[in-house]
């Protein structure tokens, strides 16, 4: 079976469960009660990291220093685009998943 991708941290195979949450957390940005509700993965400049569980739990074990508790800082505009360049890299790995191999 294809990789979809691999952890930002350890550079591992990420478990089918984690790839799912990559996805759909990327998908929507653009709604964050949503979002807020099913995060799980941690999360860079509003935008969700592949980590494989390992890591995922390393991290969430681990304070974090950047983290701000209120959010809202910033601009709707960039979560938008933050979302639509989420969106974007999920349909190039959709799309480098299923093209035929050459
Ligand atoms: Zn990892």
């Amino acid at each position: 079976m294809t990789e979809l991708c691999r952890c930002s941290c350890c550079k591992g195979p990420l478990e089918p469960a984690q790839q799912l949450r990559f996805l759909v957390e990327t998908d929507t940005l653009d709604d964050p009660a949503y979002l807020a509700r099913i995060r799980v993965l941690p999360a860079v400049n509003g935008k969700p990291v592949p980590v494989c569980k390992a890591c995922q739990t390393r991290i969430e074990t681990a304070p974090r220093p950047s983290a701000s508790r209120t959010g809202g800082l910033r601009p709707p505009l960039a979560r938008k685009l933050l979302g639509a360049l989420g969106a974007l890299s999920v349909g190039l790995l959709l799309t480098g998943l299923f093209a035929p191999r050459g």
